[in-house]
């Protein structure tokens, strides 16, 4: 293919939608948010060989591995479950940060049944993340699948505790439950697939590096 291909970016719907439009302005592309309230899921930009496509958050990955989409904006959360196949990941584009914690009720003493080799039953949306963490510190768990309201989890006895992200904590606070072990900091990052990265080198590196200049640093 010649001279100026079309690319297509995939993002989500919120927090990453909000925190790359003011990315991608910085980067000399306007985005208009009110295009979001049409429902079309297919947006143009203000560079008419920039479209966004709006897809669910874990969604991504798979949109960009597949080539459905040139890159793509996605947490690194959703990119520790999904795997990297087909994806390659420059840049860390310092958005919707946030951390993977585990939380429990704060009558439950966490720290003494790790000591005491409990066996611990986590709920969470984030199993192969929750997997490997415990598995590193060598405590025993029975994760449950869950795809959203974790925090309900412990309330009603289906967990001993949880594992999801956690940003200002308001929302464990509201639910009595407390952040009781930090797994690591979450952001968002742009993923890139791989044969656009060959295909449409002439086009993309100039975005990517114009996207990398705009990555507020702090
Ligand atoms: P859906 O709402 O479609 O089920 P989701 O809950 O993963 O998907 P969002 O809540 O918009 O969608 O989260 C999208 C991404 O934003 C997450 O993958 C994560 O990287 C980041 N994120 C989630 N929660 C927070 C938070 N509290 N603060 C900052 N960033 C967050
Ligand atoms: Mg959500």
């Amino acid at each position: 293919m010649s001279g100026n291909p079309m690319i297509t970016l995939a993002l989500s719907k919120g927090r990453i939608f909000d925190d790359t439009v003011p990315l991608l302005e910085a980067a000399g592309i306007p985005v208009d948010p009110s295009e979001l309230e049409s429902r079309k899921l297919i947006l143009p930009t203000g560079d008419p060989l920039l479209r966004l496509v709006i897809v669910r958050a874990s969604d991504v990955p798979t949109y960009v591995q597949y080539g459905a989409a040139d890159i793509g904006v996605a947490g690194k959360d959703v990119l520790l479950e999904h795997g990297g196949e087909g994806l390659y990941q420059p840049i860390d584009l310092n958005i919707a940060r946030c951390r993977l914690s585990v939380a429990a009720p704060s009558g439950f003493d966490y720290a003494q049944a790790v000591r005491r080799g409990a066996r611990l039953r986590i709920a969470t949306k984030y199993v192969e993340s929750a997997r490997r963490h415990f598995a590193a510190k060598g405590v025993h768990v029975d994760l449950i699948k869950l795809y959203g309201s974790m925090e309900l989890a412990p309330l009603v006895g289906l967990a001993d505790a949880i594992v999801d992200l956690v940003s200002t904590g308001s929302t464990l606070r509201a639910n009595d439950l407390v952040e009781v072990e930090k797994i690591m900091p979450i952001s968002a990052r742009l993923i890139v697939n791989q044969a656009s990265l060959k295909t449409k080198a002439a086009r993309l590196q100039p975005l990517l590096a114009a996207i990398a200049a705009a990555v507020r640093k702090d």
